[in-house]
């Protein structure tokens, strides 16, 4: 089986040049082809000889994922449904912000972490990305902006799947994707959203370039964390929170929580009381996040007042935080839901 170049960093596929007998610049040689000429094609390499594009042709390949869906909302967000070479659909989508363009990559196909409220956890996890694959996320939005003149600014690492339950993947392409011969995206621009892996957030507090990290908290307290999110059991706020403590101390990294809003369930006063007694001495952020609903599950979005009320409470008592901004209305917006429906459309046509 030939191998995709897309999942190698800049070092790994220096190291793999000089075991097929060639100068380890061959390998800066092929990323600027790749990534900063978005030539795929080994014959059009021209300035390597002929029997080394050939040999190259033999072994390796450049391969993306195919667009299956598209969907694109008033506001601008693109909602890709892609096809990978097997036939896995992955979801991703990219965001605008005044700041830039920020794609949400998924990492694993399906995701088997369970979280209450969550489209993509109904289809449970069939297997890991790779790091090629998801680089080819981001390399197929990158040309469908490209058609505007534009290209992917921030990455957040936020799509279907639990990082971190696909650590060395994910890892290789956070150095892939901030390569600045690669998609050359600064580590600040790229942010990591774990549901709280605490072995995963021990590592990657060391390794070693300054990418953001992002924890979905989405309760006050581990009784109601529990009941939304399973991994609550393995890993329970009383150790997830002294790992993110130490990760600050270690990284310097301000951290955020992404606290989605529910109604009834984690948004009354005393939650935004006991959440602030929690959070208090972490360099934090929390960003607030105006629930998706999804057909299949019992929660309803909190009132507008009530997430206003929500926020007002969190910075009057030193925690900074943010409403998120509504994206993609219009479009199958949560997480997971577009793959949910052609997964459904699959079923139907069997
Ligand atoms: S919220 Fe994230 S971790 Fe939880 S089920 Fe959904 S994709 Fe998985």
């Amino acid at each position: 089986m030939k191998k995709n170049l897309f999942g190698y960093t800049l070092s790994a596929l220096e190291d793999e040049m000089v075991s097929l007998g060639e100068k380890r610049f061959r390998a800066t040689q092929l990323f600027q082809w790749m990534y900063g000429k978005n030539v795929y094609d080994f014959d059009s390499m021209t300035d390597m000889s002929k029997s080394f594009r050939s040999l190259l042709g033999e072994q390796y390949e450049c391969v993306l994922p195919s667009i299956h869906t598209e969907q694109v909302a008033k506001d601008g967000t693109i909602k890709l449904l892609l096809n990978m070479s097997d036939g896995a659909k992955v979801e991703t989508v990219l965001m605008r912000y005044d700041y830039g363009n920020a794609i949400c990559v998924s990492s694993e196909v399906g995701c088997s972490m369970g979280c209450a409220f969550c489209a993509s956890g109904l289809l449970k996890k069939e297997r890991n990305l790779t790091a090629a694959e998801m680089i080819g996320e981001v390399l197929v939005m990158n040309a469908r902006l490209a058609e505007v003149g534009e290209r992917v600014s921030h990455i957040v690492v936020m799509g279907t799947g639990e990082p971190f339950d696909n650590y060395d993947e994910v890892s290789k392409f956070i150095h892939i994707a901030n390569e600045p011969k690669g998609l050359g995206i600064g580590a600040r621009h790229i942010t990591v959203s774990t549901c709280g892996i605490v072995p995963g957030i021990e590592r990657y507090a060391n390794e070693g370039i300054q990418v953001n990290l992002a924890i979905s908290l989405h309760a006050p307290n581990t009784e109601i964390r529990s009941a939304l999110m399973p991994i609550n059991r393995h890993y329970p706020l009383e150790t997830l929170l002294p790992a993110v403590k130490d990760y600050v101390e270690k990284s310097g990294r301000r951290v955020t929580f992404e606290y989605i809003l529910i109604k009834g369930v984690n948004d009354r006063e005393e939650d935004a009381k006991e959440l602030c007694e929690r959070l208090a001495g972490i360099l934090c952020y929390v960003n607030l996040i105006p629930l998706n609903p999804v057909p299949e599950k019992p929660f309803e979005r909190s009132e507008p007042t009530t997430t206003r009320r929500f926020a007002e409470y969190l910075n009057a008592h030193g925690v900074n935080c943010t409403v998120r901004k509504e994206w993609g209305t219009g479009i199958d917006a949560a997480c997971g839901q577009l793959r949910a429906k052609a997964k459904k459309e699959e079923n139907h046509g069997q």
